[in-house]
């Protein structure tokens, strides 16, 4: 209980350079009342917030522990030594918490300021359907009710995450649908639309912005999601210092939008780079190469989703219309990045880095035989990178710590498992990257 933090860590105030605001598409930054149709007063103030620590409520933190919390931070000993590496590489593992992932972190903490605020209904939007679990436990824990906008072609193959959702009373709809115009129109050109993120976002905005005491809610990417997430690497400094161990020289996490690698990485950097440590932190962002936002995307004002619904975001972009291939990691196929991340890969802080995915299931496979945890395929990107730093270690021979997310457990994802297995999972190197139709905006 004592390891689980009482305050969230905001790096705002802390970012190499002012965080660019979020913009109308005229070009005027979004005042913080622009946003009250979409999210309660408490996460309006959190979103725009410049205070560094933000108090946790009491409620919420005992909840964060009867959900599980703290998280363990385990030593993968059995892959050191498959390795045979002098890395020592820990892991914080986010998938003990009751949905499989970090998501649980935020969803909670959005459900409690939205009931606080009087909200009766909470709409969002899901790929794979973990951010929707996470939701609909929140929604279920706090008496709101949820519906979730389902990209229809994962909601039709992937039927074990709607089926979680349905547990916990949320109702699924999938995406494309006939409740909203957008998903209207979109149906009256194309019937059978697989459905996409961006859609689903424009569906459940639409919905939130025209029912009585429904607000929106989103699973990552903005400043007061990433701020929640913060409570994993708070808990992980925490947990080094009590069995002895130095500071991290590497911090490792997937990247999606953002929030589970921040989560982790940003009170390290408030540790390392903010208030100075002796050592020289290296915090490594990992990204699949078939949605190459860090690594082959743009740093510009971008739209969160498809139908331009969101205000315009400066971040790290490969175009809202951009198409994912459609890799396993379905949490990793978002066009942008969460817009503090943005300015830290900007600053070259963070380092990007991209795989594929044949030889991240491999990692993947090779952490299951030797740790015992199927990691999620999002997650898996981050042990591919850590494999790889173990390895140089074993050349050069240093010892350096590594600390990496776990951010979930891959067990409803193992249709993803069976392909890369039977060997029929193939990799997608994405084309040229069409950047011309992006607002020219420079704020
Ligand atoms: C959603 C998800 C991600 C990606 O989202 P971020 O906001 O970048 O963290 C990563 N891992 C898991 C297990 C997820 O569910």
């Amino acid at each position: 209980m004592d390891i689980v933090p009482k305050h969230w860590y905001n790096i705002v105030p802390d970012l190499p350079e002012p965080l660019p605001p979020m913009l109308k598409p005229d070009g005027t930054p979004v005042k913080p009342s622009e946003l009250s149709s979409l999210f309660p007063k408490e996460l309006v103030e959190q979103e725009f917030s410049l205070t560094k620590f933000i108090d946790i409520p009491h409620e919420l933190r005992e909840l964060y522990v009867e959900l599980g919390r703290p998280t363990p931070l385990l030593r993968a000993l059995r892959l050191e030594k498959y390795l045979d590496t002098p890395a020592r590489i820990y892991y914080k593992y986010e998938g003990v918490l009751p949905t499989g992932s970090h998501k649980v972190n935020t969803a909670v903490a959005q459900a409690y300021f939205n009931k606080l605020d009087g909200v009766a209904r909470l709409t969002t939007e899901t790929g794979a359907g973990q951010w929707g679990s996470a939701l609909a436990l929140a929604g279920a824990l706090f008496g709101l009710k949820i519906r979730v906008y389902m990209v229809k072609a994962s909601y039709e193959q992937k039927p074990y995450r709607r089926v979680l959702m349905e547990i916990y009373g949320a109702e699924v709809v999938p995406s494309p649908s006939k409740y909203t115009n957008s998903g209207r129109a979109v149906l009256s050109e194309r019937p059978d639309h697989p459905g996409s993120l961006g859609i689903a976002i424009s569906e459940a905005i639409e919905d939130a912005v025209t029912s009585p005491s429904t607000k929106y809610s989103l699973g990552s990417v903005l400043n007061h999601v990433l701020m929640h997430q913060t409570v994993i690497g708070l808990e992980a400094v925490k947990q080094l210092e009590l069995i002895g161990e130095e500071l991290p020289d590497y911090v490792v996490g997937c990247v999606g939008g953002g929030s589970n690698f921040a989560g982790l990485a940003y009170p390290f950097y408030y540790e390392c780079l903010v208030k100075g440590c002796k050592r020289d932190l290296r915090m490594i962002a990992v990204e699949p190469k078939a949605v190459p936002s860090m690594t082959r995307g743009i740093y510009a004002y971008d739209h969160g989703d498809t139908a331009r619904l969101t205000p315009l975001i400066k971040m790290f972009t490969v175009g809202h219309k951009y198409v994912p291939a459609p890799i396993h990691a379905g949490g990793l196929r978002y066009h942008g990045l969460a817009p503090t991340l943005a300015v830290l890969v900007k600053n070259k802080v963070v380092e990007p880095r991209a795989y594929h995915q044949v030889e991240v299931f491999r990692a993947a496979q090779l952490f299951a035989q030797t740790e015992g945890v199927v990691p999620a395929p999002e997650s898996a990107h981050a042990v591919k990178a850590v494999v790889d730093i173990a390895l140089r270690a074993r050349e050069t021979g240093e010892r350096p710590l590594i600390v990496f997310n776990m951010s979930g457990h891959g067990l409803l994802d193992l249709a993803g498992y069976q392909e890369f297995l039977s060997g029929g999972l193939k990799d997608y190197e994405p084309g040229d990257i069409d950047f011309s139709y992006l607002p020219k905006i420079n704020y």
